[in-house]
């Protein structure tokens, strides 16, 4: 696996003199896999250089770029890409891999804004799944389209012309050939997805944007991801001092980091999503005191390449054989049911409890009884309750896990119905009346 990371800081760009050495982009990390697959942690500003890379080296893909950089400032975009003679010119150069499979952990705009200028976005040739935390009150298609209203962004996200596929995740484990990248909520405002790679022997776990639980626990989520890896990325946005202001911010702080990567037995641990006041002189700083606790700690940089290759990765082997041997590693995700009724009953209310993602997860890993949902306690006016619905059932469902509701209030089924109508159409449910 290599890992390289493109933008490293937090919240807001933050370019500067006095930002230089560590970068003033936003989150975007490249992983390439033993088998040369791409994936993509996060679409921050870093991913607009991510994207020239991927195309540079090749005289028609930069005709491209220039093509698009001179269309993005014109409305009739897709008229000129078809005429663009670089595009046409690009379609017969070298092969590029052309998939890319690009994780966001969630939608605040350190982690998306650098989309729209990834040029890889814009070549047909290219196949771009985008895996993004499911939300009850949001499709991951329209999570990305709406910043690329007319009002914020002059080209609409189906004038891109690559094949773009939208995968909505909970809990889940997904495979990338022979690499496997499993999900884990975080505790942070409005939902994140933290993520496990595994390519080969090596591991890395990203968790980003996640605040450590105020009651002096290790969220059981984290250390799930982080547990034995050889590289744990961790928000590390405050130090202790500041984080006594912040908190409910959804960031955490070295000294978590630190204890976190010990008692997972992490190999390496990287600090990551640099606070916009800290100059290079503060990262400096933490750094060292981070290393006083952690020998094996680094801060992201922008262009910091981690890597357990040799050298240069290879194409993976081709043919069946190559196939079969990805199916036989590949995770067991089959679940037996069993008969058994799980109850979360208010904890809906409190998905960032660690308690009960821990149990839920538990029950996850064991393999599912029936779920029936006790939704009396599930306001309407609660976001984070229906969205927390949404996710679980969203999980659920994915495993063929039988599911029924009870005791739930009138406007709740309503606004899941509109806003979740195709998860809940196979459900032991009654369609509200209007
Ligand atoms: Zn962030
Ligand atoms: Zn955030």
């Amino acid at each position: 696996m290599k890992i390289e990371f493109h933008g490293t800081r937090g919240s807001i760009p933050t370019p500067s003199r006095r930002t230089q050495k560590f970068g003033g982009n936003t989150a975007c990390i490249e992983v390439r896999t033993r088998s040369n697959d791409l994936i993509v942690l996060d679409a921050g500003t870093g991913i607009r250089r991510l994207g020239v890379n991927i195309l540079q080296g090749d005289q028609a893909a930069i005709e491209l770029m220039q093509a698009v950089e001179f269309t993005l400032e014109s409305l009739a975009m897709d008229e000129r890409l078809e005429r663009s003679e670089g595009l046409r010119a690009l379609e017969g150069s070298k092969p590029y891999k052309k998939e890319i499979h690009l994780f966001l952990s969630h939608f605040h705009w350190d982690h998306i804004q650098g989309w729209p200028f990834f040029v890889p976005a814009y070549v047909p040739l290219f196949n771009i799944n985008i895996y993004g935390h499911l939300k009850a009150d949001h499709r991951l298609f329209d999570v990305i389209n709406g910043q690329q209203n007319l009002t914020y962004f002059p080209v609409y996200l189906d004038i891109m012309q690559s094949k773009k596929n939208f995968i909505e995740l909970a809990e889940d484990t997904v495979c990338v050939g022979d690499t496997t990248v499993t999900s884990r909520f975080l505790n942070h405002p409005q939902g994140c997805l933290g993520y496990r790679i595994t390519s080969g022997e090596m591991t890395v776990a990203y968790c980003t944007d996640n605040e450590h639980p105020a009651d002096g626990s290790i969220n059981p989520n984290v250390l799930e991801l982080a547990d034995g890896a050889d590289i744990f990325i961790y928000d590390t946005q405050y130090t202790p001092e500041e984080y006594k202001t912040k908190p409910g911010w959804g960031h955490s702080t070295y000294e978590e980091g630190v204890r976190i990567a010990r008692e997972a037995g992490a190999g390496k641990l990287v600090l990551w999503h640099h606070d916009p006041e800290h100059d290079d002189k503060f990262m400096e700083d933490l750094e060292r005191k981070a290393r006083d606790l952690f020998p094996n700690t680094m801060a992201a940089y922008e262009g910091l390449v981690i890597t357990d290759f040799p050298c240069e990765p290879t194409e993976s082997p081709a043919g069946d054989e190559a196939e079969a041997g990805a199916a036989a590693q590949a995770p067991d995700m089959q679940i037996t049911p069993a008969a058994a009724v799980i109850n979360p009953g208010a904890t809906f209310l409190s998905m960032a409890d660690p308690g009960f993602l821990a149990r839920f997860g538990k029950a996850l890993d064991q393999g599912l009884p029936p779920v029936d949902f006790d939704c009396a306690a599930v306001e309407f006016t609660s976001r984070h309750g229906l969205s927390a619905l949404a996710d679980l059932t969203g999980a659920l469902q994915r495993r063929g896990v039988p599911i029924s509701f009870s005791s739930m209030p009138g406007p709740v089924a309503r606004m899941l119905h509109h806003t979740r109508f195709n998860l809940i159409a196979s459900m032991q449910y009654t369609p509200p009346k209007y």
